[in-house]
């Protein structure tokens, strides 16, 4: 007997989670496993806000929280959004979540009816073509490669618009492939949405600190789409706080009632401590931010070097995140020994089992022909996993 549903059947399993738990699993065999798969920053989170997680347990948030979040966290990321991005949000239209994961979702969930369409540049972040799956909407990929440096065009949006369109999903600075828009490309999208005013705009804003060009431009800046764009962020990549699980929507009021709402009937507030750890993200220091970003920047250099010296690998330099996405169609046929890689998840499970390093599959982002790796480790395991990768591929032939 079948008990599981359709929802879930037809679900795909995260990719990067796959391939993480793949090469955890490898390791526990005895396997010295690089893992490059998974992107999460390497830095532990630092103390300050670790000890506010402590002061939290002695003060006793131990009880349930509001749905939404404590006020005093709701108001303090109001006011780095005003202090860092210049938006005016008040504390009703924030959400706090389990994860920026959860704050997209939430959103999606609330927002998107069945055949609605939404969206998605690609190549894209594995979870959003599956949470638009659970919502019964209807992806719209529009897909940019490396020769544009992964973005897409205003003529491309324009035409994947139809009356059915209900939302656009941008990732800037992108997961997977670092790619940061200019002010200036971000107007020119918006000149399009400007004239389409049914569609709701999703920013996940979750790599904004991580960001090598100077400049961070906030979706939410753009006045004539300010009254529908929901921004995602959260503290997991700029604080080095992926296992707290603490991330938010800033959403028009409407949008932010129904994610509490929905949030109220399956999760309710997030973890208590979490969101105290995250308070002192936001209103203790934040030193910790640009060093972490120096060190990202200094292996964003070094991987783009190595990697670019790998033959078949076709690399552009990403502005941001951590992530690197080479092109690798070059390799697609080619064989060691009965071993033939035919598609760029061969690829990957081939520079796994045979080179030791866990990269995803650029088909998780809606992108075959690319594999992605993080290079959110520290640059001797860069350098040996490079070095493994460029052996493993001189294999090939
Ligand atoms: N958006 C993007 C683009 C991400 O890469 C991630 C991290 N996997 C998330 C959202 C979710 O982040 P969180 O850890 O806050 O759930
Ligand atoms: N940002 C990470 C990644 O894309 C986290 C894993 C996940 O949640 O997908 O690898």
């Amino acid at each position: 007997m079948e008990f599981l549903s359709q929802r879930v059947n037809s679900l795909a399993v995260s990719q990067t989670l796959a391939m993480s738990q793949k090469s955890t699993e490898l390791r526990a065999q005895g396997v010295d496993v690089i893992n490059l798969s998974v992107g999460e920053p390497d830095f532990h989170t630092p103390k300050h806000i670790k000890d506010a997680a402590a002061r939290a347990i002695d003060e006793n948030f131990t009880f349930y929280s509001p749905v939404p979040g404590y006020l005093s966290l709701r108001k303090a990321i109001c006011e780095k959004l005003r202090k860092e991005n210049r938006l005016t949000f008040a504390p009703e239209q924030i959400v706090v979540s389990t994860g920026a994961k959860q704050a997209l979702c939430n959103v999606i969930l609330s927002t998107i009816n069945p055949g609605d369409e939404v969206i998605i540049p690609t190549p894209a972040w594995v979870s959003y073509v599956e949470m638009v799956k659970l919502a019964e909407g209807i992806t719209v990929d529009v897909p940019a490669g490396i020769d544009n440096n992964f973005k897409i065009t205003p003529a491309q949006l324009e035409a994947a618009i139809t009356e059915r369109t209900r939302m656009i999903l941008l990732c800037s600075p992108s997961n997977p492939t670092g790619s940061v828009y200019t002010k200036d490309e971000l107007q020119a999208l918006v000149n399009v949405l400007a004239r389409h005013p049914q569609i709701i705009v999703l920013s996940d804003e979750i790599y904004e600190h991580i960001n090598y060009t100077g400049s961070f431009t906030s979706l939410g800046s753009f006045p004539e789409i300010a009254d529908r764009t929901v921004i995602i962020n959260g503290v997991s990549k700029a604080y080095a706080m992926t296992g707290w699980r603490i991330g938010y929507c800033a959403a028009p009021l409407a949008i932010a009632k129904a994610c509490s709402k929905l949030q109220g009937q399956y999760t309710s507030g997030t973890c208590s401590i979490a969101q105290k750890a995250a308070e002192e993200a936001y209103t203790g220091p934040q030193d910790c931010i640009a060093e972490m970003r120096e060190a990202f920047r200094r292996r964003r250099d070094l991987v783009v070097e190595l990697a670019s010296k790998i033959p078949g690998f076709k690399v552009n330099e990403p502005q941001g995140a951590f992530y690197l996405f080479p092109e690798v169609s070059a390799l697609m046929g080619k064989r060691c020994g009965d071993r033939v890689i035919n598609t760029s998840a061969d690829l990957a499970m081939y520079l796994l089992e045979e080179g030791h390093v866990a990269t995803v599959d650029g088909g998780a982002f809606c992108a075959p022909g690319y594999i992605r790796f993080s290079y959110a480790t520290s640059d001797d395991n860069l350098r040996e996993a490079m070095r493994r990768i460029a052996e493993a591929v001189a294999r090939l032939h």
